[in-house]
Protein backbone atom coordinates (compact mmCIF):
# COMPACT_ATOMS: atom_id res chain seq x y z
CA UNK A 1 0.00 0.00 0.00
CA UNK A 2 3.24 2.27 0.16
CA UNK A 3 3.12 2.88 -3.38
CA UNK A 4 -1.00 3.74 -3.07
CA UNK A 5 -0.11 6.18 -0.78
CA UNK A 6 2.71 7.94 -2.66
CA UNK A 7 0.40 8.43 -5.74
CA UNK A 8 -1.98 10.46 -3.62
CA UNK A 9 1.00 12.60 -2.36
CA UNK A 10 2.21 13.10 -5.94
CA UNK A 11 -1.74 13.97 -6.96
CA UNK A 12 -1.84 16.19 -3.90
CA UNK A 13 1.81 17.81 -4.24
CA UNK A 14 0.65 18.29 -8.35
CA UNK A 15 -2.75 19.93 -7.02
CA UNK A 16 -1.10 22.05 -4.83
CA UNK A 17 1.62 23.46 -7.89
CA UNK A 18 -1.49 24.02 -10.14
CA UNK A 19 -3.12 26.18 -7.52
CA UNK A 20 -0.47 28.16 -7.57
CA UNK A 21 -0.84 28.59 -10.85
CA UNK A 22 -4.03 30.66 -11.55
CA UNK A 23 -3.63 30.62 -15.27
CA UNK A 24 -3.96 27.09 -15.43
CA UNK A 25 -7.14 26.55 -13.71
CA UNK A 26 -9.67 24.14 -14.64
CA UNK A 27 -7.30 22.22 -16.52
CA UNK A 28 -6.66 18.74 -16.53
CA UNK A 29 -3.26 17.01 -16.62
CA UNK A 30 -2.33 14.58 -19.20
CA UNK A 31 1.09 13.47 -18.06
CA UNK A 32 2.37 13.34 -14.44
CA UNK A 33 6.60 13.03 -14.39
CA UNK A 34 8.01 11.72 -11.54
CA UNK A 35 11.59 10.60 -10.47
CA UNK A 36 11.94 7.32 -8.78
CA UNK A 37 14.88 6.33 -6.66
CA UNK A 38 17.03 3.30 -6.70
CA UNK A 39 16.86 3.89 -2.68
CA UNK A 40 13.37 4.72 -2.23
CA UNK A 41 11.89 1.91 -1.42
CA UNK A 42 9.04 2.68 -4.23
CA UNK A 43 8.39 -0.17 -6.73
CA UNK A 44 8.09 1.97 -10.64
CA UNK A 45 5.85 -1.11 -11.88
CA UNK A 46 3.65 -0.96 -9.12
CA UNK A 47 3.30 2.67 -8.89
CA UNK A 48 2.10 2.76 -12.35
CA UNK A 49 -0.22 0.22 -12.39
CA UNK A 50 -1.69 1.80 -9.08
CA UNK A 51 -1.39 5.47 -10.28
CA UNK A 52 -5.06 4.96 -12.12
CA UNK A 53 -6.70 3.94 -8.97
CA UNK A 54 -5.63 6.83 -6.99
CA UNK A 55 -6.41 9.63 -9.72
CA UNK A 56 -10.33 9.17 -10.29
CA UNK A 57 -11.99 12.17 -8.68
CA UNK A 58 -8.89 14.39 -9.29
CA UNK A 59 -6.98 16.60 -12.30
CA UNK A 60 -4.71 13.78 -12.88
CA UNK A 61 -7.64 11.59 -13.99
CA UNK A 62 -6.79 9.87 -16.93
CA UNK A 63 -3.35 10.78 -16.95
CA UNK A 64 -0.10 8.89 -18.02
CA UNK A 65 2.29 8.58 -15.35
CA UNK A 66 5.55 9.02 -17.12
CA UNK A 67 8.20 7.34 -14.90
CA UNK A 68 12.07 8.34 -14.55
CA UNK A 69 14.60 5.85 -13.04
CA UNK A 70 17.44 7.40 -10.64
CA UNK A 71 19.95 5.30 -9.94
CA UNK A 72 21.74 5.89 -6.59
CA UNK A 73 24.19 8.64 -6.53
CA UNK A 74 27.07 9.28 -3.66
CA UNK A 75 29.46 12.35 -3.59
CA UNK A 76 32.81 11.01 -1.87
CA UNK A 77 34.50 13.04 0.79
CA UNK A 78 37.98 12.09 -0.07
CA UNK A 79 38.16 12.27 -3.79
CA UNK A 80 35.33 14.66 -3.77
CA UNK A 81 33.80 12.52 -7.27
CA UNK A 82 30.32 11.78 -7.92
CA UNK A 83 29.37 7.98 -8.96
CA UNK A 84 25.92 6.24 -9.79
CA UNK A 85 26.08 3.03 -7.66
CA UNK A 86 24.62 0.15 -6.64
CA UNK A 87 22.09 -0.33 -3.87
CA UNK A 88 24.10 -2.32 -1.95
CA UNK A 89 27.49 -0.78 -2.71
CA UNK A 90 27.64 2.43 -0.98
CA UNK A 91 31.06 3.25 -1.25
CA UNK A 92 33.27 5.37 -3.48
CA UNK A 93 33.67 3.28 -6.65
CA UNK A 94 36.88 5.55 -7.86
CA UNK A 95 38.97 5.97 -4.35
CA UNK A 96 37.16 2.92 -1.89
CA UNK A 97 36.21 5.20 0.30
CA UNK A 98 33.38 4.75 2.93
CA UNK A 99 33.06 8.63 3.09
CA UNK A 100 30.54 9.33 0.57
CA UNK A 101 27.48 10.93 1.17
CA UNK A 102 23.85 9.80 -0.73
CA UNK A 103 23.28 12.63 -3.35
CA UNK A 104 20.43 11.24 -5.76
CA UNK A 105 18.24 7.98 -5.79
CA UNK A 106 16.63 7.91 -2.15
CA UNK A 107 13.56 9.37 -2.70
CA UNK A 108 10.38 10.10 -5.51
CA UNK A 109 9.68 13.02 -6.77
CA UNK A 110 7.09 14.94 -9.12
CA UNK A 111 9.45 16.39 -11.78
CA UNK A 112 6.75 18.08 -14.28
CA UNK A 113 3.52 17.51 -15.95
CA UNK A 114 1.86 18.31 -19.46
CA UNK A 115 -1.97 19.79 -19.44
CA UNK A 116 -4.32 19.14 -21.47
CA UNK A 117 -5.12 21.99 -23.96
CA UNK A 118 -8.81 22.56 -22.34
CA UNK A 119 -10.53 20.13 -20.63
CA UNK A 120 -13.99 20.97 -21.57
CA UNK A 121 -13.41 20.50 -25.53
CA UNK A 122 -13.31 16.82 -26.38
CA UNK A 123 -12.00 17.86 -29.66
CA UNK A 124 -9.32 19.51 -28.48
CA UNK A 125 -8.35 16.88 -26.06
CA UNK A 126 -8.40 14.27 -28.33
CA UNK A 127 -5.95 16.28 -30.58
CA UNK A 128 -3.37 17.21 -28.05
CA UNK A 129 -3.01 12.98 -27.23
ZN1 LIG B 1 36.52 8.74 -3.67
Amino acid sequence: MHELSLCRSLIATMERQLASMPEHAGRRVRVLKVNVGALSGCEPDLLAHLFPHASPGTRAEGAELEIEFQPAVVACDDCGCRHAVGANQLCCPACGSPRVALVAGDGVFLTGMSLCADPLNATELAHVQ
